[in-house]
């Protein structure tokens, strides 16, 4: 120790005594302060919690006047609020309604994409830990081999499906040779109409069908006409993400889906006259019809509950979260950054902002476990602006400050029911696309089994009764969508139309075949006990 040192630390104590007393001094004002800041942010309530604290006021006067049961209401929806997941499809209200209406398929179509199955299952597994017994989530194990009807493969092949046939179920309760053909000749002309038939096209344009169609409707935008987009560009990328779908391995959800989707939201758009109803751009319209076009690019044939829990390299990326639907949004951008397909490089950096967001907004929306939401959006809307029947529907469109937002919630509607349009397309051209998505899940279905994965719901061949689970989609998914869309647009009522004879046809087809069984049942009646009791030990193996 050096004799400096002593010397200064007298003057340094000192120094630092008063340096602690004008630092406590400072602290106790920054103490207030955060004080008068928490109780400040305290004032400052969320959405959630000021509806809360209305609910509250309103129940201390139902007490008050005792009203046990609003009383017991408003607790629940002050519970539901603090659960936080208004969205998610209530299972026990869900299940009521379909145990009511003995109708078990309905559910099962929302919970096919939905996080409620993944939840259900994770809430399994985490019961089963607690109880020291992990690991006993059902999964079903077999594997039968598949073997195509003639008639489905005849079907199948027509349409530019005959490359990879292994996997493609037989559909017995289907016949598709009942179902007229009517070649309509120019197709083309009907390109914004609900009539429109992507496969009698097909018959005579072979493999260029899609890109045709898909070209035909950006071709005619007012950005493409005022020459934003450079032609060559534009050919090459409708080009690229035509084939980025994979039309041999995935039996669905290739490019006939995505120009369907495409073709259907532009009708919507045009039968509505929605561009001028909902003061849409060129450039918003031009957005979501790429966003549609590209909505399931380079989708793998199977779905997010089947990427989760195979933890597939896209489930890791995108973290369980809209798996898919991420990756074709990422997909999609990943085209329009190469020079030789960016279509939007003319546009000015705000313009190519609200393409991107519309886009991304739009593609969201189709994931099924939004599906709730998506609709509850544009419920709320036709509540607070009482539109009815296409009534009112302009004034949501009024308040320019909410514009953007307030055309979003109704473009992500508009392209999610073109997502499930297929019970809202005439007959012939529904039961194709009807055994196409079962071809999809089974084969979903079949690679589960294989691995070992729990079966998906819809997606076991051995179990689903397509029929039936047709008229738990149509009733408890597309029908809700698509009236809400009528009361809107009431212009779209051609496919609301189409969908309830759908529905009387998949109605007919359940009714024969179980009249069909009770005949068989009948004439069963004359045989052995035995036989019956054997039928019983295999209900117990179940
Ligand atoms: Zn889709």
């Amino acid at each position: 120790m050096n004799i400096v040192g002593l010397d200064l630390l007298p003057n340094i104590k000192l120094k630092k005594n008063q340096v602690i007393e004008s630092d406590l001094f400072i602290k106790d004002i920054v103490l207030q302060k955060k004080k008068e800041k928490t109780q400040e942010l305290q004032k400052v309530l969320t959405k959630s919690e000021n509806i809360i604290s209305k609910l509250r006021k309103l129940k201390e006067k139902a007490v008050a006047a005792n009203d046990t049961i609003s009383s017991q209401d408003i607790d629940w929806i002050i519970s539901k609020i603090n659960d936080q997941n208004l969205y998610d499809i209530d299972t026990n209200d869900f299940n009521t309604t379909i145990r009511n209406d003995n109708n078990t398929s309905g559910l099962a179509y929302l919970m096919q994409y939905s996080h409620v199955e993944n939840n259900n299952i994770v809430q399994k597994a985490f019961q089963a830990t607690r109880k020291g017994n992990a690991g006993t989530v059902k999964m079903t194990m077999q594997r039968k081999s598949t073997l195509m009807a003639p008639s489905s493969l005849k079907v199948l092949g027509k349409y530019g499906m005959n490359k990879k046939l292994d996997a493609i179920s037989e559909f017995p309760t289907l016949n598709l040779s009942s179902v007229p053909n009517n070649l309509i000749q120019n197709q083309m002309a009907l390109i914004d109409s609900s009539e429109f038939d992507i496969f009698s096209l097909n018959d005579m344009e072979k493999d260029k069908t899609t890109f045709l169609v898909a070209n035909e409707i950006i071709s005619n935008t007012d950005v493409v006409k005022d020459g934003i987009v450079p032609n060559d560009i534009l050919e090459k990328f409708i080009q690229t993400v035509i084939s980025g779908y994979d039309r041999v391995n995935v039996l669905y959800h290739n490019d006939f889906h995505a120009v369907d989707v495409m073709q259907t939201l532009f009708t919507i758009l045009t039968v509505g006259r929605l561009p001028e109803k909902m003061k849409l751009s060129p450039i918003d319209v031009f957005a979501m019809l790429i966003g549609a076009v590209c909505h399931d690019l380079h989708h793998t044939g199977q779905n997010n509950t089947y990427h989760i829990n195979a933890r597939t390299k896209y489930a890791i990326r995108y973290n369980d979260i809209s798996v898919l639907e991420n990756f074709h949004i990422a997909s999609s951008f990943k085209i329009l950054s190469k020079d030789e397909t960016n279509i939007l490089k003319n546009f000015k950096e705000e313009e190519y902002k609200i393409i991107r967001k519309r886009i991304i907004e739009g593609i969201l929306s189709t994931d099924m476990a939004n599906h709730q939401k998506v609709l509850a959006n544009v419920k709320a809307k036709i509540g607070e602006f009482q539109i009815d029947k296409g009534v009112n529907f302009n004034k949501i469109f009024k308040d320019e400050t909410k514009l953007f937002d307030n055309q979003q919630i109704m473009l992500d509607m508009f392209l999610h029911c073109s997502d499930i349009s297929n019970p809202a397309k005439p007959q012939r051209i529904s039961t194709i696309w009807t055994q196409r998505v079962y071809a999809e899940f089974f084969k979903q279905g079949d690679l589960e089994k294989e691995k070992g994965l729990p079966v998906s719901l819809l997606c076991d061949r051995d179990t689903t009764d397509i029929n039936k689970a047709m008229i738990g989609f149509i009733n408890f998914v597309t029908k809700p969508s698509f009236e809400i869309l009528v009361n809107i647009v009431p212009e779209c009522n051609a496919y609301l139309s189409n969908m309830k004879q759908n529905l009387i046809f998949y109605e007919n087809a359940v009714n024969k075949k179980e009249e069909k069984n009770n005949d068989d049942e009948d004439d069963d009646s004359s045989q052995s006990s035995a036989s019956i009791e054997s039928k019983g030990e295999n209900e117990d193996d179940e």
